[in-house]
């Protein structure tokens, strides 16, 4: 029987995406609704680390701990750099609204185009950043990989595609907006498709 592999993540998107992005590696994906493993306070307080690199790190050795085993997690999100780099490892509450994923994801937009409004063009570049931390054993150290992504915040959405903020992000890649994208497009050049390869690639060297 394949071996086992957790994916660390509640989010419905990121699951979506990391199924299909995965979907060559020769091991059974697991994703933590799948577990049983209820999110707790603890869980909650994992993403207080200031960068996305120290998230993925302490979720990925906080469940390999939990389940005994392997356990991959991602931390990301999109940098304005007319924003100083925000929303950053804030993307998910951004706009500190506490409500259903669609809703807070609806709000976040709100807040982002708020705080550039006026700006122009040129003052709107942003990246996508993904870190995927790996843990292979629960006393094992975390191995790291980041994938990014260059584009612009548009000044109204375009496309019900993706999740988060990506009908606000035209992708210098594609030349269309990650909402008008369709999956494929998306994952061949987004920061979690390059930062998931470059695991799914160490994988195949190392593998479990
Ligand atoms: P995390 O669960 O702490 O990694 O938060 C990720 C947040 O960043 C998401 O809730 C989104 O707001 C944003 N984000 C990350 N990746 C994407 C993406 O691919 N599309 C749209 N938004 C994303």
């Amino acid at each position: 029987m394949s071996k086992q592999l957790l994916i660390a993540t509640r989010s419905k998107g990121k699951k979506r995406e990391i199924r299909v992005i995965l979907e060559d590696l020769p091991y059974v994906l697991r994703f933590l609704d799948e577990t049983g493993i209820l999110e707790s306070r603890e869980e909650a307080l994992l993403e207080h680390a200031e960068t996305f690199e120290g998230n993925a790190r302490r979720k990925a050795q906080y469940f390999a701990k939990q389940i005994g085993g392997a356990a991959a997690a991602d931390d990301s999100g999109i940098e304005v750099f007319a924003l100083g780099g925000l929303p950053g490892v804030r993307s998910r509450r951004f706009a500190m609204v506490d409500a259903p994923p669609d809703e807070q994801d609806q709000a976040n937009n709100d807040e982002l185009l708020k705080r550039m409004d006026g700006l122009p063009e040129e003052r709107r570049r942003a990246r996508y950043r993904c870190v995927v931390a790996f843990v292979p054993r629960p006393d094992a150290a975390a191995v790291t990989f980041e994938g990014t992504c260059t584009g612009i915040i548009l000044k109204t959405p375009k496309g019900s595609g993706g999740f988060g903020y990506d009908p606000l992000f035209h992708s210098d890649d594609l030349d269309k907006s990650f909402g008008d994208a369709s999956a494929e497009e998306k994952h061949a050049v987004s920061h979690r498709g390059r930062a998931f390869r470059a695991f799914a690639e160490w994988l195949r060297q190392n593998p479990l």
